[in-house]
């Protein structure tokens, strides 16, 4: 069984020395155990890096046979470089893991192990969420509460490291969408599938490649371009929202029809018109972000150009 891990690098050139040696040392002892063939290898993914990571690279694969590289032509984003490491793979089965070393690497061993019991799909999950800070923590198992209540299948606080058989990759590559969430398509591919809980460390060297704003649009891209959840929520609000003008309009002509006191009065005019323009200019742009993804997704654009191979 050939193993080939992909490794998305964004930026990384203080942790990447280490996160080679580690790697390397990893798929010898995995060589040495027959766990995996002596083909298996490393393909760093250079997500147009602006610092030395991409020397570092090319560095690293002209001195080991088990170091290979690609390099993008620009920042694409994590989940474009990740995709553009697994389809160029041509391993039995491709595992993939960050570059920062967070992701321990034990469960690499374990992955195979599963994949070995038949698992086409190995889902690595973090045991608990002590190393992120509050905020984080709060606002990631909120987040993958909300998919789930969205009906986005999600595996819960599993983010992108796990391993993928060859077929699974195959039919990873029928998806031709633009708007990239991979949490989101990986459960939909079905084919028998595990979890391995492993821990999560601090990052190793170097910064988060991950500021809010990116977190931010991942997020938003995973609820709109999985569920039509919040299209529902419009025609349950215009339901209700109808529901209660109609009632307002029978006690409005009651008054008018039965009673000598139909004073025209100002509040009933001008609050409606601020709610419900309010409301339906909210409407309206839920409805425009949706048809933005429809756009975005007929233009059928590529996702990524490899400039280089080391
Ligand atoms: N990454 C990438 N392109 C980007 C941002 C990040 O390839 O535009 C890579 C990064 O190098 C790392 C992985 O994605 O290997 C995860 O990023 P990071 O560790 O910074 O995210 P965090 O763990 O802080 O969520
Ligand atoms: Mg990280």
């Amino acid at each position: 069984m050939m193993l080939s891990l992909v490794v998305p690098c964004y930026n990384e050139e203080a942790v990447l020395p280490e996160t080679i040696s580690r790697l390397t040392r990893l798929l010898e002892h995995l060589v040495e155990n027959n766990l995996v063939d002596a083909g298996s290898h490393v393909i760093f993914v250079d997500d147009g890096s602006r610092d030395r990571t991409w020397q570092i690279i090319q560095d690293a694969s002209a001195n080991s046979q088990a170091v290979q590289g690609i390099k993008l032509s620009r920042n694409q984003g994590h989940q474009n470089a990740l995709l553009a490491g697994l389809l160029d793979t041509k391993g039995d089965v491709a595992i993939s893991v960050d570059a920062d070393l967070q992701d321990d690497l034990d469960a690499i061993k374990k992955m195979i192990l599963a994949h070995r019991q038949g698992s086409d799909i190995v889902f690595g999950v973090r045991k608990s969420r002590d190393t992120d800070t509050f905020f984080k923590r709060f606002t990631a198992e909120g987040y993958y509460r909300l998919l789930e209540r969205f009906g986005v299948e999600v595996v819960f606080n599993h983010a992108d490291y796990r391993l993928m058989s060859r077929r699974a990759i195959e039919a990873l590559r029928e998806f031709n969408e633009v708007n990239l969430f991979l949490r989101g398509i990986i459960p939909q591919l079905g084919f028998p599938s595990s979890i391995i809980y492993y821990d999560r460390a601090e990052r190793f060297a170097g910064e988060s490649k991950y500021p809010l704003g990116k977190m931010l649009a991942l997020a938003w891209q995973g609820i709109t371009s999985f569920s039509t959840v919040p299209l529902r929520m419009i025609t349950a609000l215009g339901f209700l929202i109808s529901f209660v003008s109609f009632g307002i309009t029978l006690w409005a002509l009651f008054i008018r029809l039965f009673s000598d006191q139909a004073v025209p009065g100002w509040t009933s005019t001008v609050v409606p018109i601020y709610l419900l323009g309010g409301i339906q200019l909210l409407c309206i742009g839920i409805i425009g972000e949706y048809l933005a993804k429809t756009y975005m997704e007929t233009k059928r654009r590529p996702h990524f150009f490899i400039e280089d191979r080391a």
